[in-house]
């Protein structure tokens, strides 16, 4: 077989271990070169990353224009998005790729498959298929490429296998899918119109709103766990770090106190998650003394320009409005 040209960066001499690493449609094997020295591999540990290119071919979704890619795209919904031919092709190429990385001394169980998006769906397919006992299998925004085809073979059985997907992924929508997505954003958008044309919007009133705003987004922020060991922060007595980064409180006994936290009490969460839970008509209901709702508001504004990258053009406009009336957040 032709194997394709490929991009290789070894992080030593004499490697123990390969990374095949698949790129994604338009891309090319240069793609994902760049994380390589960002994975701080020890020295000890040699690998050899092999970024294979894709060959070029017409792309329907693309109006036939010829870019990399490791099979057709049909459609853009879940049935029958890939052609199943090209699929089978690209696994066979990644396959070579497997045997000439075992020829080279490399054996199965020190090889990786790895792929993003499409190139995602034929490291997944070639893993369900592989006789090979390999070291693992790394899946990223990616989905199956031919449903029907799934089956566990002798390879794939204990395979670790790890697999994430943006949450706002726009090109390949996560889990749920594009619909479901667009149906919440759409209550969302009916049901915060309507709110906001019943009522003035007070600081209360808009916190709450771009929580739900961020909620149907999919980023909600977690208001009653810690985001690394899981436990109910409210189980301990006193004020709650919450780490805009982390996405959600962190406990006192996962990491000790430092900067980059936001204390907040615990009230303030709950009034939070209360929120969550009310219907969006039913919102102006929710009672915030003036010191949750400062808190509140520093929580959702920080959270949101740092994940939605948004800083809303009427913000400073209302905080100035609202700061005069005591609730600036700080
Ligand atoms: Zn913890």
């Amino acid at each position: 077989m032709n194997l394709p040209e490929c991009v290789e960066v070894a992080t030593g001499s004499a490697p123990v271990g390969s990374v095949i690493w698949l790129h994604g449609l338009g891309a090319d094997g240069h793609d994902f070169e760049p994380i390589v020295p960002e994975l701080r591999l020890p020295q000890d540990l040699p690998l050899r990353f092999v970024f294979p290119h894709a060959p070029i071919r017409p792309v329907t979704i693309n109006g036939g224009m010829h870019m990399r890619a490791w099979y057709d795209i049909v459609s853009l919904d879940s049935e029958g998005r890939a052609d199943a031919d090209g699929v089978r092709e690209s696994t066979a190429i990644l396959e070579g790729l497997i045997a000439r990385e075992i020829e080279r001394g490399i054996a199965a169980e020190k090889i990786v498959i790895a792929g993003f998006s499409m190139g995602g769906a034929i490291a997944i397919h070639t893993a369900l298929h592989t006789s090979h006992q390999l070291a693992g299998l790394m899946a990223l925004s990616t989905y199956l490429a031919i449903p029907d085809e799934v089956e566990t073979s002798s390879g794939s059985r204990e395979l670790p296998v790890f697999m994430a997907h943006g949450r706002v992924d726009p090109v390949v929508p996560p889990e749920g899918g594009a619909q479901a997505d667009t149906r919440r954003l759409f209550s969302f958008a009916l049901g915060a119109l309507k709110t906001v044309s019943d009522r003035p919007v007070d600081a209360r009133l808009r916190t709450l709103l771009e929580l739900r705003a961020l909620e149907a987004l999919g980023l909600c922020p977690e208001l009653r766990r810690c985001v690394r060991c899981g436990e109910d922060v409210g189980v301990r007595a006193g004020d709650v770090r919450f780490r805009v980064a982390d996405g959600g409180p962190v406990c006192a006994g996962c990491a000790p106190p430092a900067e980059g936290f936001l204390p907040v009490q615990l009230g303030t969460l709950r009034s939070l998650e209360q929120g969550l839970h009310f219907e969006l008509d039913q919102l102006h209901r929710l009672v915030l003394s003036p010191q949750i709702l400062a808190e509140a508001r520093g929580l959702v504004t920080r959270f949101q320009r740092f994940h939605v990258g948004v800083e809303l053009r009427s913000e400073r406009f209302l905080d100035e409005m609202l700061g005069s009336a005591g609730f600036r957040a700080t």
